[in-house]
């Protein structure tokens, strides 16, 4: 009764604290109680772990959707430029602790559990995490989005509600199994489905010209299918802030009126066909990295995603009473690679045939509005379509792009005076057998900027892949090195380190990871290191844990912890790893007494399920465990283990175990990594190549705290010019060769002599990851970290100083460079109830 008449004192206003929003133990207590009862209509006593779940995600929800109301408002009410992030990904991780967390409710949460004599741990465990994401790129999206909404700068990210993510990996007689990942099995409670907020994507069909009455000419797409995509949104909340942006991510239906004809004509089939033919577009991710499937589905998910996300900002735009013409002034968006490449044509598209701007005008809008980032080197992953293919799905598309080559390459042509290599090379479209699109140049073309994503990528990219872009727009192009969100990755996944960093150096380095750098003047202080090490030793041992419980080895805590945890992939070069495995396996067999610093070797990471070689290397890290971990004369010095499913909630448990942090891609062929930082940060201490955004962390963290090895990027093209033969290195090196032999004689695989075959052939004679080039330099680093491991006191300095010097890889710096330098944007603080 009380409470009705205090609500009607105030009825447009959410109050302060009530058992929605309140942020107080009781009010929380209420809250969970509440939902448990009205939501998911249980009573304590036949209520089980996952009704706790959902009625205390319910509960968060409501305190993040008053947060989110209130910026939604805000940003309409002024006139903000919005930050647009294009992803096919975003690899989101579990959503609960994370929102705990921005909400500052952390410790409040844990003590209304408690007090309701539930453990909140078992409730974080029991959520689904969101898998939308490969790898890296997806994460990085989900990173981002973090650190825009800490920043306080207004942001919408768009892409796919896959109603599958990325498959779960079992493994079985050492082999990588996939299972559907059925995340959405339970419901989710972080979204809100905007049934009232969808859009009309057409695919297929024909193109129809003709003059108009006032002689215009004009465009009338005939699609063969139309799609809806209905809008489901994420509440995104930023650390200590009330900014709460959004996530949005289109899920593919039928549009209302599809069977009409086809059942009224009887044909039932045909409209139930429809229906599935329409869902199958958000149906599933596809799980390759670094690699391209170019199937038509994966076009259709592609521009379903863009021309959704274009016509919903565009709606945002005009409903602020602004002109057409000025969408680049509401919108900066950022393509996160080729994948949403398609919207610069859709844009084209949308402002000439649906809002008749003329062509140059249209073109200024789109060029004003696209910023690009670059993901990759690898030839295999830079997406190309089949031209037929490309103008089965998008007819009107394709006339589109042929007419933006077209003046393009006018312009272009007067540039390089006719140079036809050159022109060839920035072409849209490749010539050869059968014609192509060159995504990645439709994206060159179509934006204001272009960035990669690690200082050497960049500069790699200037003279390499983009080199004749680079040469005609160089104002266009900058680095923007990745960063981590120092929230999930530190606060989340590593509380005890953040409590001892917290207790010397106060909280602020959450927000200002910079600050780290205080803990410098800590690093000689041995007590100091005896906390760190001793929290390094509490996240090894619940590793251990894990491990034991996933895949039955019993793993020593005191011995190094050796991480590759990573998507499986030959220039991320795995089987680098596992050759340094064997070569300390045999020398320990040659001499079993040999004193060898303890070593548990830690690998995880997916591979493409089509990608045999990566399974195969899988197999081999299966195989040779299964012997070493085995073998009495190891005496558990070695230990070789998989754990399985690498995701984000195994990651959050395996990086803050790591003493050191394997990043040994070939050099030249890692864009960036973020892996690499998010384990130094943890006070892990890196063994890699000059590769990507190691370079940058040896030079953030001192060359002395950093194990380098192998060729570079320079070598590695030189010698790759000069012929490079692996089998010489096989021949040259004793230990490396009887790796090998070992391998291809059936030693791991139960005298099995064929099953590792086309790995041991594909190295060498062909090794394109120089990997037998490597080896001796990575053994020989290897030794020089043992050797370190030794001296607990400097040790614990070097991951101490490695933690301290992270500053530079928080995501809140990339973004911040990104508002700066690319996206023009501020920060607009919002308010609650009238306070910030
Ligand atoms: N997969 C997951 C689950 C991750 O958390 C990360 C971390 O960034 C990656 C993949 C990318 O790892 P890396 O940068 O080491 O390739």
């Amino acid at each position: 009764k009380n409470e009705h008449a205090a609500s009607s004192q105030r009825p447009s206003e959410v109050l302060d604290e009530d058992a929605r929003t309140g942020l107080s133990v009781e009010a929380l207590k209420k809250a969970i109680l509440n939902n448990l009862f009205y939501v998911q209509g249980k009573y304590p006593e036949i209520a089980t772990r996952n009704d706790y779940y959902m009625s205390l995600a319910y509960a968060v929800r409501d305190r993040l959707l008053q947060r989110w109301v209130a910026s939604v408002k805000q940003y309409l009410e002024g006139r903000h430029r919005i930050v647009s992030y294009l992803s096919a990904e975003y690899l989101l991780g579990p959503h609960l602790a994370n929102n705990l967390i921005n909400l500052g409710i952390f410790k409040e949460v844990e003590q209304a559990t408690q007090e309701l004599g539930i453990n909140l741990q078992w409730l974080l465990d029991k959520e689904v995490e969101p898998g939308l994401g490969n790898g890296g790129l997806g994460r990085l999206a989900a990173c981002y989005m973090d650190s825009l909404a800490a920043l306080e700068v207004p942001a919408i990210g768009y892409g796919i509600r896959y109603q599958f993510g990325i498959f779960e990996q079992e493994i079985r007689d050492g082999w990588q199994v996939e299972d559907t990942d059925n995340w959405l099995r339970r419901g989710n409670p972080w979204e809100i489905a905007r049934r009232e907020l969808n859009y009309e994507v057409k695919l297929g069909g024909y193109v129809q010209h003709y003059m108009d009455r006032d002689g215009k000419f004009r465009s009338n797409w005939i699609p063969e299918l139309t799609v809806k995509g209905v809008a489901y949104d994420t509440p995104i909340v930023g650390y200590k802030v009330n900014t709460t942006n959004t996530l949005r991510l289109w899920k593919s239906e039928a549009p209302k009126s599809f069977d009409f004809q086809s059942f009224n004509s009887g044909d039932y089939n045909n409209a139930v066909n429809q229906k599935i033919i329409c869902e199958n577009i958000s149906k599933v991710l596809y799980p390759n990295d670094e690699t391209l499937s170019g199937k038509i589905l994966r076009l259709q998910q592609q521009y379903f995603f863009v021309s959704c996300s274009l016509q919903d900002m565009i709606g945002i735009h005009l409903r602020q009473g602004e002109k057409i013409e000025d969408f680049n002034v509401t919108f900066a968006v950022q393509l996160n690679d080729t994948h949403p490449a398609i919207a610069i044509a859709e844009m084209m598209r949308l402002l000439v045939d649906e809002y008749d701007l003329e062509w140059v005008d249209a073109w200024r809008v789109t060029t004003r509005s696209f910023a690009y980032t670059n993901h990759t080197l690898l030839p295999e992953a830079l997406e190309t379509w089949d031209l037929e293919l490309f103008g089965s799905v998008l007819p009107r598309h394709l006339e589109l792009i042929y007419e933006i080559n077209r003046r393009f390459l006018d312009e272009v042509t007067i540039k390089v005076y006719g140079n036809h290599n050159k022109i060839n090379s920035l072409s849209i479209i490749g010539e050869g057998p059968r014609k192509y699109i060159k995504m990645a140049n439709l994206a060159c073309a179509g934006s204001f900027a272009i960035n990669g994503v690690a200082a050497l990528h960049t500069e790699l990219l200037k003279s390499t892949v983009l080199k004749d872009w680079y040469a005609l727009y160089p104002e266009k192009f900058s680095n923007k090195t990745n960063g981590v969100t120092p929230r999930r990755w530190l606060v989340l996944s590593n509380p005890k380190l953040t409590s001892l960093i917290s207790g010397k150096i106060g909280e602020s380095w959450i927000k200002h990871l910079e600050e780290l750098k205080r803990l410098e003047a800590f690093a000689d202080d041995p007590e100091f290191q005896k906390a760190w090490m001793d929290v390094k030793y509490e996240m090894k041992k619940t590793l251990a844990k894990k491990i034991l419980n996933r895949t039955g080895i019993k793993v020593n805590p005191d011995s190094l912890f050796d991480v590759h945890v990573k998507r499986i992939h030959e220039y991320k070069r795995q089987h680098l790893n596992i050759l340094h495995v064997i070569a300390l396996y045999n020398r320990i067999k040659k001499n079993p007494s040999l004193e060898i610093v303890p070593r548990t070797f830690i690998f995880a990471g997916k591979a493409a399920p089509g990608y045999r070689m990566a399974k195969l290397i899988i197999k081999l890290i299966n195989s040779v465990g299964e012997i070493v971990n085995n073998d009495p004369d190891v005496m558990d010095r070695l230990k070789v283990v998989f754990f399985p499913n690498y995701n984000v909630s195994n990651a959050q448990v395996i990086y803050p175990a790591a003493d050191l942090s394997v990043q040994i891609s070939t050099a030249g062929k890692e864009a960036s990594g973020t892996g690499n930082m998010k384990l130094s940060m943890n006070g892990a201490i890196t063994i890699g190549t000059l590769d990507g955004a190691n370079v940058e962390i040896r030079e953030a963290v001192g060359e002395e705290n950093f194990f380098l090895f192998g060729l570079t990027a320079e070598e590695v093209a030189k010698k790759k010019n000069e012929g490079y033969n692996p089998y010489s290195y096989y021949l040259e090196n004793e230990e490396l060769k009887l790796a090998i032999d070992q391998i291809a004689s059936g030693y791991f695989s139960h005298l099995d002599d064929k099953i590792f075959k086309d790995l041991v052939d594909n190295l060498l004679y062909h090794d394109p990851f120089l990997v037998l080039a490597d080896f001796a330099s990575y053994v020989a680093s290897q030794e020089q970290a043992a050797e370190a491991f030794k001296d607990k006191k400097s040790w614990a300095k070097m991951s101490i100083l490695n933690t301290a010097r992270m500053g530079k890889f928080s995501s809140d710096r990339s973004i911040r460079e990104y508002c700066d330098e690319i996206w023009k944007v501020k920060s607009v603080p919002v308010h609650l109830n009238g306070k910030y």
